[in-house]
């Protein structure tokens, strides 16, 4: 076990972040609990190396989960900056340093959540392509499916909720972002028609309708997606409401990171939401990742 301050080791492995609000901490069945033993299997497959922030790891320590969570590197307390170090170490080239992903279970009443650090935390993953996990759901899927991306099939639980006829999922891009969006959903089409209900912010919707009815014929394409108001406009809110009454699950929120946002308030109440609902809901949010998780879902529905 790795209990010192240094990251480097001879071979770089997979390397998550962690850390978890204290709300999904110090309950038996908290969230962070939950992670260790729904990912349990997962867990072990990928031979992951933590890097936790202080206090989370106390709350590993206390539950006797040390031994799932090995080996490990100790950073600092959250008020001595060991979520600004994340950050750090997110956006380092040098593969024994950087950190592949985060899994942050954020408990959205919390203040901290909200701190610089904490936003710069999910900007850094979504501008250097790294998973930024924030929901329980969010974190024990993609665990999954990276088991499956390495061959660990028989690894699998019943973590993954997977009748998507029985699902909804949300699509939604910001401007640039919007031909980015209809390449993946034109790759991934056949996997997005088997979902019960898609749901998009306007402008969104209705690029994803012309594209459905280039692929499914005038008709029935176009009502493939059902568009809410433009995210400016509200749109973000709607679907917010339909996430927080768990009729959507998954949310593809490609948004871009480099431009000024007049409804950031908007972009942030739909991440609040799925967050609210955290053994529920999961939002993608940059393209590399989406397309990865749908191949992989894919797979792993086949
Ligand atoms: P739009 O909204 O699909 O209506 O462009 C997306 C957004 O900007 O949030």
């Amino acid at each position: 076990m790795m209990t010192n301050d240094s990251l480097t080791v001879d071979k770089p492995r997979l390397r998550i972040g962690l850390i978890a609000n204290r709300a999904h901490q110090d309950a038996p069945d908290s969230a962070l609990v939950k992670l260790f033993q729904r990912a349990a299997k997962s867990i072990q497959a990928l031979e992951i190396e933590w890097v936790v922030v202080g206090r989370t790891l106390d709350a590993i320590q206390a539950h006797g989960l040390l031994e799932q969570c090995s080996p490990h590197v100790r950073f600092p307390y959250g008020r001595d900056g060991g979520l600004m170090k994340l950050v750090a170490h997110v956006v380092n080239s040098d593969p024994h340093n950087s950190i592949d992903a985060v899994i942050y279970l954020i408990d959205p009443v919390d203040h901290s959540s909200i701190f610089p650090e904490a936003l710069a935390l999910k900007r850094q993953c979504v501008i250097h392509r790294k998973p930024f996990l924030s929901t329980l759901a969010a974190a024990c899927e993609w665990l999954e499916l990276e088991a499956l991306a390495i061959g660990s099939r028989t690894h699998f639980t019943d973590t993954l909720g997977l009748d998507l006829q029985q699902e909804s999922i949300a699509l939604i891009a910001h401007d640039a972002l919007k031909p980015n969006m209809l390449q993946i959903a034109e790759k991934h089409f056949a996997l997005l028609d088997q979902f019960a209900h898609r749901y998009a912010t306007g402008t969104t919707g209705s690029l994803l309708n012309q594209l459905a009815q280039k692929r499914k014929g005038e008709e029935t394409g176009r009502h493939w997606v059902q568009p809410f108001l433009s995210g400016p406009m509200g749109g973000d809110a709607q679907i917010a409401e339909l996430v927080l009454e768990r009729k959507i699950r998954r949310i593809v929120f490609l948004e871009d990171p480099h431009v000024a946002r007049q409804h950031e308030a908007d972009i942030q109440l739909l991440e609040r939401a799925a967050r609210t609902v955290t053994d529920f809901a999961l939002v993608v949010s940059d393209g590399e990742g989406s397309d990865r998780w749908l191949r992989l879902l894919s797979e792993r529905l086949s």
